[in-house]
């Protein structure tokens, strides 16, 4: 049994239908015959036009339900972006920021630390990415850019800016290569980043870094999620292509309440 209680995540990006998340739904509904909640936090994030339907269809179970992303900013001419507020009003408890898709496509560090302090005003928690390219680990760098990264974050949360309990403040190691690529890092290299994220955390001063949950996610599934999960470092999982594929997340939820 983990001293921190595991969290599992599905990134759906951009993929699903009405039809299709329906189906989804109606097994996750069913989740708690597979996966026990005392034992595993579960967190579906579908793409924003779809919350509702999340709301909806999830609103009375224990799986819970957040966006992909969220705006740096308040309010005004950001055509397009979506406030934490507005997540607010709408149930949302969870936010994925930070994801290597959104900074692969121009998010900065200083924008996700931003995107915390958001959050954190509006009491919804967070999953923070961080994670390291290929070229970055093979030029040995993966520890200065995790720390690049992760240090954007704890300024904020040091700053009082994610007020939230620590079960509120979510990180996710995602090595960019292991993204999609089918390449899994593996259970000791993700300790070892995990434990590096730790232990940034509290040489920042952030006292509660041992109750800090840190996600793996690249490419999870449920034939590799339990020796990922076997590491002490390891408290759950991130899962992007495997969160679309019911049985297949349920297994991986319910690795994660086995670790
Ligand atoms: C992700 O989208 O965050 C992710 C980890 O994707 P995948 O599981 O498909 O590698």
């Amino acid at each position: 049994m983990k001293v921190r209680k595991p969290l599992v995540a599905g990134n759906w990006k951009m993929n699903g239908d009405i039809a299709s998340n329906e189906q989804l739904f109606t097994a996750l509904r069913a989740a708690p015959e597979r996966v026990p909640a005392a034992q595993v936090e579960v967190v579906v994030c579908p793409p924003y036009p779809y919350l509702g339907q999340a709301a909806a269809w999830l609103g009375d179970t224990g799986v819970a339900w957040g966006a992909q992303d969220v705006s740096a900013h308040p309010n005004g001419a950001h055509t397009g972006e979506v406030s934490a507020s507005m997540l607010a009003d709408l149930g949302c408890r969870w936010v994925v920021i930070g994801h290597s898709e959104r900074r692969q496509a121009g998010e900065t560090d200083e924008q996700v630390a931003a995107k915390l302090a958001r959050c954190a005003a509006h009491e919804i928690g967070v999953i923070a990415c961080v994670g390291e390219t290929l070229a970055e680990r093979e030029a040995g760098a993966t520890e200065t850019v995790l720390a690049r990264q992760l240090d954007a974050i704890a300024s904020t949360l040091l700053a009082g800016g994610a007020s939230a309990a620590p079960g509120r403040f979510v990180l996710a190691y995602e090595p960019v290569w292991a993204i999609g690529t089918g390449r899994t890092a593996s259970p000791d290299t993700a300790q070892a980043a995990h434990r590096f994220l730790r232990e940034r955390l509290a040489v920042r001063g952030y006292r509660e870094s041992g109750y800090v949950r840190i996600l793996y996610g690249g490419s999870v599934k449920a034939n590799n999620a339990a020796a990922l999960f076997a590491m002490p470092d390891v408290d759950g999982g991130l899962i992007g292509g495997a969160s679309l594929v019911a049985d297949e997340f349920l297994d991986i939820c319910r690795a994660a309440a086995l670790a």
